[in-house]
């Protein structure tokens, strides 16, 4: 049968409860505020990639021998190598060379392969265009230098959170550094 006694139990249980959980949303409220954002004002601001980032390919047409070892070791047959034979001198000879970034999976296995190191992974990574074709890199895209965010004034350079040691979290320049705990 029901009591007003058990009743009130029941009541102060719940309100118990109810305390608890607003007290632990406090708690991971207070957490949050002593760190710092995560999110950066891209294009304001920009990480520096770290030395291992795989951004767009660059390409030295003068080192390429048109071996083709980069197509066969590319997952997907990628790279566009158009050669000739030269018969004089017994040699291929480079016509053009083209990746195109809209199909390529950034997996550096051109890059690792290549026998002349005519290849190598940059930090470039801003290749958004309207039009997909405008992916489609040939050798003169492709021996572009790319431009370091480190050197644009305009630009605010952010450490990238990553690669930063365990435990301590660099975050936007002009607030405080904090070391997480
Ligand atoms: S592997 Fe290197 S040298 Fe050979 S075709 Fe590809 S880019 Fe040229
Ligand atoms: S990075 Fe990978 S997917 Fe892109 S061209 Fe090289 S091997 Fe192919």
């Amino acid at each position: 049968m029901f009591s007003p006694i058990n009743g009130f139990k029941n009541y102060s249980k719940q309100a118990i409860q109810a305390a608890r959980y607003i007290g632990q949303g406090f708690i991971v409220t207070i957490d949050h505020m002593n760190r710092l954002p995560i999110t950066i004002q891209y294009p304001y601001e920009k990480l520096i990639p770290s030395e291992r980032f795989r951004g767009r390919i660059h390409f030295e047409f003068d080192k390429c021998i048109a071996c083709e070892v980069c197509v066969r070791v590319c997952p997907i047959n990628l790279p566009v190598v158009n050669w000739e034979l030269k018969k004089t001198i017994k040699k291929k000879q480079l016509k053009s060379y083209s990746i195109d970034f809209g199909i390529c999976i950034f997996c550096g296995n051109c890059v690792e392969y290549c026998p002349t190191n005519c290849l190598s992974m940059t930090e470039e990574y801003e290749l958004s265009t309207y039009d997909r074709h405008e992916l489609n890199y040939d050798q003169t895209a492709l021996g572009r230098l790319p431009i370091s965010v480190i050197e644009d004034p305009t630009i605010e350079t952010l450490s990238n959170l990553i690669s930063l040691s365990k435990g301590v979290m660099e975050g936007h320049s002009n607030l405080r550094n904090i070391t997480l705990t």
